[in-house]
């Protein structure tokens, strides 16, 4: 559930006229409510009541501060994939303690940065990273907690791009070999073992592929107990998907359960790392209709938001609802709705069914709060879009929207072009 709904016909977030939002800070721009976040992470930590587990919120879903600060202040962990994820988390006041660093490539500058930290755990994804961060704790004259990433071979059934668990993708290591590598690491001196992790795909809308992948998880973890490793984390990672269109993903109470009955007796904390499902439907991202482009084939409509603002119906082909913000009579039209960048790859919805639309008009893309912002860049020269939160009445602007100048930040003309 979320906190954007209509009133007499309009779109509002909790209490506040979406319009009213648009008039005063001009589009596009992204809207978060806070209502939805609160409500989606407590829904999702208190469905793990019961069984000891710590809730890290994915930031690469959404990384504003004032996001962040919420998360931090409803008890929740982050789960970083960067330096500057870190820098941004701590930044929000999130307790090191409660940080799990996960990717591919960690540098060691970024290893660094986080052993000096102080955080939870490293989420190695590699035989030369746990090498890497074993010299970084020694230099550093500490000891690296880690869990290595295991690649479970599991098929969540999502899209490609963001399935993470199967043997042709880059994410993790292959049972067997982790299993050799947890043996090396045992012999590390600035390496201490605690966990386990996993984390197969995002967007996925069965309970089945996490329970499986906790089964091979588990399996694991007693193999080393038998090797007199000691495991207290297992950490499966996010991945529940959300309802863009007609999904039906299993709510985190049925989720929660099954994984909950899993940790029975393991004696292990779970770990979660849940993004979409938390920030996904807590964000829309309102555009205006510049406009509207009868061809002989489709209708255009074109709008001021673009690939550049939210990248996933272009990137993974995904869908996107799209509303009014104020609803009028009329007869629906179907078009492709597009943006105003020079590639055809630019669409926020193709062969769609909307509401008659007009130049001016409001429109809301729906379920943008992940994977969105985050994704944004300033392809063909265009200034990154504000973020908005609404509390209640009230709403304030958590990230401004960008100017020309800085589009241009940190660029120089050598002075050999002055001659
Ligand atoms: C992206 C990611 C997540 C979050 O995935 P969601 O589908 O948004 O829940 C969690 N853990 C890792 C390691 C990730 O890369």
């Amino acid at each position: 559930m979320h906190d954007f709904h209509y009133d007499h016909e309009e779109l509002y977030c909790e209490d506040v006229p979406v319009r009213k939002i648009a008039d005063e800070v001009g589009t596009p721009f992204y809207l978060y409510s806070n209502h939805t976040l609160e409500n989606h992470f407590n829904v999702f930590d208190s469905a793990f009541d019961g069984t000891d587990h710590l809730t890290c919120f994915s930031v690469k879903a959404n990384s504003n501060l004032a996001v962040l600060k919420k998360i931090v202040t409803l008890g929740g962990g982050m789960d970083v994939v960067s330096g500057g994820e870190l820098f941004r988390a701590l930044r929000a006041g999130a307790d090191p303690r409660k940080v799990v660093f996960s990717g591919v490539g960690k540098q060691v500058k970024e290893l660094e940065y986080a052993l000096r930290e102080g955080i939870l755990m490293f989420n190695v994804e590699s035989s030369q990273e746990l090498v890497a961060l074993d010299q970084a704790a020694g230099r550093l004259g500490t000891k690296a907690p880690i869990a290595i990433r295991v690649n479970p071979h599991i098929d969540p059934k999502t899209h490609p791009y963001i399935s993470t668990g199967l043997k042709k993708n880059k994410f993790g290591i292959e049972m067997q070999q982790a299993l050799e590598d947890y043996r090396e690491a045992q012999k590390l001196k600035h390496i201490e073992i605690i966990g386990v992790d996993c984390h197969i795909g995002s967007q996925i809308t069965e309970i089945d592929p996490f329970v499986e992948a906790l089964r091979k998880v588990k399996e694991l973890v007693l193999t080393l107990r038998e090797e007199s490793i000691h495991i207290r984390y297992i950490d499966l990672g996010g991945g529940l998907g959300i309802t863009y269109d007609q999904e039906q993903p299993p709510h985190p109470r049925e989720y929660a359960a099954r994984l909950c009955e899993e940790m029975h007796g393991v004696d292990c904390t779970l770990i979660l790392e849940p993004g979409r499902v938390i920030a996904g439907n807590a964000g829309i991202l309102v555009t205006t209709v510049i406009y509207i482009k009868e061809g002989t084939e489709k209708t255009f409509v074109t709008v001021d938001a673009a690939m550049n603002d939210l990248i996933r119906p272009s990137l993974y082909g995904s869908f996107q609802a799209i509303q009014p913000i104020v609803k009028k009579p009329g007869k629906e039209i179907v078009a492709d709705i597009v943006g105003p960048i020079c590639e055809s790859g630019d669409f926020l919805a193709k062969d769609r069914t909307i509401p008659p639309v007009k130049p001016n008009d409001l429109l809301a893309v729906m379920s943008a709060g992940a994977y969105g912002f985050t994704m944004s860049s300033n392809y063909n020269s265009r200034p990154r879009v504000p973020e908005i939160m609404v509390k209640g009445a009230q709403f304030s602007i958590i990230r401004e929207r960008e100017r020309y100048e800085d589009l241009m930040r940190g660029e120089h003309i050598p002075e050999f072009l002055n001659t």
